[in-house]
């Protein structure tokens, strides 16, 4: 949707058309973010929003008449090939990778757009200028920013894809003096930025410090990165989809695309109030995220610190005993589940337990496993019945009510030292009150750490019962047991 009619006589039908093609998909793109705000219409929303898409794109087709669009129906096809099937081969548990992947994407489209507006631009002077009458420095002030942000989203998703990939440490790489190291690198860009729209009036020099910003800008987006661990990644995804949306609506300006404006406010805004939510439900700042180098080193103790002392375990059957007497059965999902992929043993247990009279529901907490909707997404995977969903604010007062509860591969997001141990990294982070229920079974392989890192006093109450072992495999043995019995 161009800001200025592209020709002074008379509108053109393909442009009349497109723009209402335009505004269409701007309108579907708001009702789908709506839709994608709960569990129940998520997926409607992600549809609604891929037609969106799909419009916008048809309708730049119909924008442009007469030019041959054979190169871009090419690339859509090659492109869209190579994006199904990557979402067809992704694991559930990779899915945050595939996210920071496709992030990166978008910046760099975003700095490909600044930099071919350049290149298309004719005429002399500095940037400004060369932007002419319809664009002019405002034009070209968007255009720096749109390499800024565009390139700090490539790179920093690139180390992201892979931290969470495991193709470099996960560890925090704390470079010295690596906030001098940072305003640096963002003030120098800027200042060529301030010089090449209006102080530099040759055209190839104002082309070189375009291309300076986005080679300094490409190693920002790695220095502010590295620093941070990769458990901590999916905030720092979410804080860069925000960046791509904020680049493609720069691009946006750049080129008078209203369509690209508000699309890309919308990925901006979106993604930052998912950074945010993120961040309150870890108890966490977003200053602490992304300057507090967490992880650098194992945490210490927390939780009472210390060996673990009185720690009882049970075996599947036990469990399978046990929950088949109970009445009301809370399931407490984690990255265990997701890493186990136990969500359809946790369904096929959950629909043999309601045979037998137990009313079972499902509590979901806003931070567990390592991307936001983690839990959700596979449990709906698994047919779980959206009405059995509870988030933790709205379950939490309950679980003294409750009989059993199933915790499968959770660990931070039920330890209650969160809750007194000033010293544990999770100190403040709102964790769920399983301890409160009569019987707790928590299934996991060991003792060990969640990604925290920091003890777990859960295992030491005494009402907590630990069921060693592969979540899935586990929940098959208790599956076999709930038939037999
Ligand atoms: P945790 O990461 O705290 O713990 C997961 C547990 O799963 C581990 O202790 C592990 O124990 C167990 N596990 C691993 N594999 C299996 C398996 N195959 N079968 C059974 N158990 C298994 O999980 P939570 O979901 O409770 O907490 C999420 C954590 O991640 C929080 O600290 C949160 O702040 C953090 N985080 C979450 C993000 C998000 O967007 N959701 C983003 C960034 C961080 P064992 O090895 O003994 O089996």
């Amino acid at each position: 949707m161009n800001f200025v009619a592209s020709s002074s006589g008379p509108l053109e039908w393909n442009y009349i058309a497109a723009n209402f093609g335009y505004l269409a998909s701007v309108v579907m793109f708001m009702l789908a973010i709506m839709r994608m705000g709960r569990v129940k219409t998520a997926r409607s929303g992600n549809f609604l929003a891929a037609a969106a898409m799909l419009l916008a794109v048809v309708s730049s087709f119909v924008e442009m008449g007469k030019i041959n669009p054979a190169f871009i129906v090419a690339g859509l096809i090659i492109g869209g090939a190579v994006g199904a099937i990557m979402a067809k081969k992704v694991q559930m548990t990779q899915m945050p990778e595939m996210v920071a992947l496709l992030n990166g994407f978008g910046g760099l489209a975003s700095t490909l757009v600044g930099l071919a507006t350049f290149y298309a631009l004719s005429g002399g002077g500095n940037l400004a200028m060369m932007m002419g009458r319809d664009g002019g420095w405002f034009g070209a002030i968007n255009l720096v920013l749109t390499l800024i942000v565009g390139s700090v989203t490539f790179t920093g998703s690139i180390i992201a894809f892979l931290k969470l990939s495991e193709k470099m440490s996960g560890r925090p790489i704390l470079l010295p003096m690596r906030h001098v190291l940072n305003v640096l690198l963002l003030l120098i860009p800027l200042a060529m930025g301030v010089a090449a729209v209006w102080y530099v009036n040759n055209p190839i020099l104002v082309g070189l410090i375009l291309i300076g910003i986005v080679l300094i800008t490409f190693v920002l987006g790695v220095t502010i990165v590295i620093p941070i661990g990769g458990g901590d990644m999916p905030v720092v995804i979410s804080l860069l989809n925000s960046y791509s949306g904020i680049a493609a609506a720069l691009a946006g300006f750049t080129i008078g695309e209203a369509v690209l404006v508000v699309s890309g406010s919308l990925v901006g805004a979106s993604g930052m109030i998912l950074t945010q939510i993120m961040c309150k439900a870890m108890n966490r700042s977003l200053a602490n995220v992304m300057f507090g180098g967490f992880g650098a080193e194992p945490a210490a103790g927390g939780g009472g610190g210390g060996e673990y002392v009185g720690v009882k375990s049970a075996d599947a059957e036990t469990a399978a005993m046990i929950m088949q007497d109970a009445q009301n059965i809370v399931i407490v999902p984690g990255y265990g589940m997701a890493v186990a992929q136990a969500q359809h043993a946790v369904r096929e247990m959950a629909k043999i337990l309601e045979e037998k009279g137990a009313n079972i529901r499902y509590a979901v907490h806003p931070v567990a496993g390592r991307m936001p909707g983690h839990m959700n997404v596979l449990l709906a995977e698994a047919n779980v019945p959206y009405e059995q969903l509870f988030e933790m604010d709205q379950i939490n007062d309950d679980f003294r009510n409750v009989d059993v509860v199933l915790v499968i591969g959770a660990n931070d997001t039920v330890n209650p030292s969160a809750k007194t141990d000033k010293s544990s990294p999770l100190y403040g982070m709102p964790v769920m009150n399983v301890e409160e229920a009569k019987t707790v079974f928590t299934m996991k392989r060991s003792l060990g750490g969640g990604f925290a890192q920091v003890k777990n006093t859960l295992f030491e109450c005494p009402n907590n019962y630990m069921v060693y072992g592969d979540a899935r495999k586990t929940l098959e043995e208790i599956i076999k047991a709930l038939k037999e019995g």
